[in-house]
């Protein structure tokens, strides 16, 4: 079996954590090219079976690869590959759920402290000597005591969030397509309710056609003039334009974001606002959790090979045919 494996080509196009590579070539014919699909010469794309890769992958970069059976992506959120086209080739298409829900969380609640007790400006008063040279850190006018908070994708993540926001005593609803089971958070059944009915909302929905610039002018403006929002789901779910303006005029009071709309670049007007605090897609970047993703990014292009289907297929490729056995 494992001779038969090893000569299976698989490709890691672009920079991967080294755990993937690592495991793949133990089992594989791992052809790595730092590049990315530009410099992926025709001939080895005839011949490639298997994908893993954080990059982005469109229907012409799928359609490349002729022999191909499997992309594995490295992330939870798989937005940069066009699962569905994958779907109509009989391409099965996965992602790494559940191992970075804590990690991810975790981040989502500092983001919420720093922006509501402004942290950041804390730190950096007492690194620029003023605690010395002025008094103490002026109060700060939020505070998360009464708050309630909205969490906006009360998936994998989100309910992590909620958990962790259920130790602070806090009042917690949420807004999905569909109602949760067994949960004891209020649902709504509309974006715009759910703003309206809190002061803190926390975003953690994918990023898809439906969900694109979700969070506007109007959800904004109904988290009021207390409002905190804070965005560890997708950039492209929230009008950032919008975003900025309503931190800029007052319309919320403070925003902390590790995503954002066309990343890695982040506009000087947000960058410029003191009342948002902003890091830099940093939500699963542990080396414990990358080292887990990395795993099951692998794991999955083993399965597929071995027992004939992965770990975590996406929704979108659950109908794809079994491969002939190798
Ligand atoms: P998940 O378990 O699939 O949860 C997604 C949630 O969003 C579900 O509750 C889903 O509920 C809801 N949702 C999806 N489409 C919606 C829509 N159109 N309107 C309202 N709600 C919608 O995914 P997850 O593992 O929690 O991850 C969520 C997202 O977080 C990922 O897709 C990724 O983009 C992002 N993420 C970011 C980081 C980071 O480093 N910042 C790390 C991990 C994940 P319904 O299906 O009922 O609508």
């Amino acid at each position: 079996m494992t001779d038969t494996l090893k000569s299976i080509p698989i490709l890691v196009p672009g920079a991967i954590n080294p755990v993937t590579l690592d495991r793949l070539r133990a089992v594989f014919d791992v052809t790595y090219v730092e590049e990315g699909f530009g410099a992926v010469s025709d001939a080895l794309a005839s011949r490639v079976r298997g994908i893993a890769a954080i990059i982005p992958m469109s229907a012409a970069d799928i359609d490349r690869f002729p022999k191909l059976e499997i992309i594995a992506h490295f992330g939870v959120g798989y937005d940069s590959v066009d699962a569905r086209h994958a779907a109509s080739r009989g391409i099965m298409v996965t992602n790494t759920p559940e191992v970075l829900n804590e990690d991810v969380a975790d981040i989502a609640v500092a983001l919420l402290l720093n922006a509501i007790r402004q942290l950041p400006l804390a730190e950096q008063w007492l690194r620029d000597g003023k605690w010395a040279s002025k008094g103490p850190f002026p109060l700060t006018p939020l505070t998360l005591r009464e708050r309630r908070v909205g969490i906006y994708g009360l998936g994998r993540v989100g309910r992590a969030v909620a958990r962790r926001l259920e130790a602070f005593g806090l009042d917690i609803a949420y807004h999905n397509r569909s109602a949760v089971d067994g949960v004891p958070y209020q649902y709504y059944p509309t974006l715009i309710g759910l703003a309206e009915a809190v002061d803190t909302l926390i975003s953690v929905t994918p990023s898809t056609p439906e969900t694109a610039k979700s969070v506007d002018a109007k959800v904004l403006a109904a988290l009021g003039p207390k409002g905190v929002f804070v965005n560890i789901g997708r950039g492209a779910t929230v009008d950032q334009d919008a975003l900025i303006e309503a931190l800029r005029d007052g319309t919320i009071a403070a925003a902390g974001l590790d995503v954002f709309a066309n990343e890695p670049h982040v506009p000087q007007s947000l960058l410029d606002l003191p009342n948002a605090t902003i890091v830099p897609h940093v939500g699963s970047a542990t080396e414990y959790t990358r080292a887990a993703m990395a795993t099951l990014c692998a794991e999955n292009v083993i399965a597929w090979f071995t027992e004939g289907w992965p770990k975590t297929p996406v929704p979108e490729t659950l109908g794809v045919e079994r491969p002939r056995t190798n």
